[in-house]
């Protein structure tokens, strides 16, 4: 099965956020700030417990955030990594022009309900969450989970405290690996969240309905080379 990168290089048509928020780590040890972007898990809800307090865009010492991620796991699917910066419950927001896939971030999807319908057949069993835009119509964010990996990462003086890693693509191409048989239709990378890929069935749905506001990129799947299988290296 093919696999497509969906590159955002639109508009936007609405400006929201997602409630709660996994904050940035501060750590003690590479004495950085940081979190990712993209990845939100909006169908996990805080609302009256008392935890959503604490899940906020402040960034917090390291250790207070390892004592965060193990609240807040219970309340996560066991395949979602908790990373700084995951965000959580629906989208709260405005509206600037109607539109009917759009979206959130560089990495986020919402469609309109009109394209609901069309959207499920082709992509069943992926959680469509309300967003509310402060509109009467309809909307819905795609609840991206993770999936496979990225193998095709240059990465830079990593931080054994806090997990921070300076990523980049080698040569601006995407390979991934660790491709399972029940990969979700759309899906994030568990190491490169920011991506969003999609089965190559929902390539004419995203054509059609982003037209020249995404790039559509496809992957290569990463296999084991043949030399190392029979135990040859090139020197
Ligand atoms: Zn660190």
């Amino acid at each position: 099965m093919a696999y497509w990168w969906i590159r955002s290089v639109g508009r936007t048509d609405f400006d929201a956020s997602h409630r709660w928020r996994m904050p940035g780590i501060i750590c003690p040890r590479c004495r950085r700030t940081w979190a990712r972007t993209g990845p939100a898990l909006p169908s996990v809800s805080f609302e009256g417990d008392p935890l959503g307090e604490q899940l906020n865009r402040w960034p917090v010492a390291l250790a207070r955030w390892k004592e965060l991620a193990k609240a807040v796991r219970p309340y996560v699917p066991e395949s979602e990594p908790i990373v700084p910066g995951l965000t959580f419950g629906p989208l709260e927001g405005e509206l600037y022009r109607s539109f009917r896939l759009g979206w959130h971030g560089s990495g986020g999807l919402v469609l309109s309900a009109s394209l609901q319908r069309a959207f499920a057949k082709l992509a069943p069993g992926l959680s469509l969450v309300p967003a509310d835009l402060g509109v009467p119509e309809k909307y819905l964010e795609v609840e991206v989970r993770s999936g496979a990996i990225a193998t095709s990462m240059r990465v830079a003086s990593p931080c054994s405290e806090c997990g921070f890693r300076e990523q980049r693509l080698k040569d601006d191409r995407l390979v991934i690996g660790d491709v399972r048989a029940d990969l979700p239709p759309i899906f994030r990378l568990r190491n490169y969240p920011a991506a969003v890929l999609v089965q190559e069935v929902l390539l004419p749905l995203f054509r059609r309905e982003l037209g020249d506001e995404a790039e559509l990129v496809e992957v290569r799947i990463w296999k084991r080379k043949q030399a190392r299988r029979n135990g040859r290296r090139r020197k």
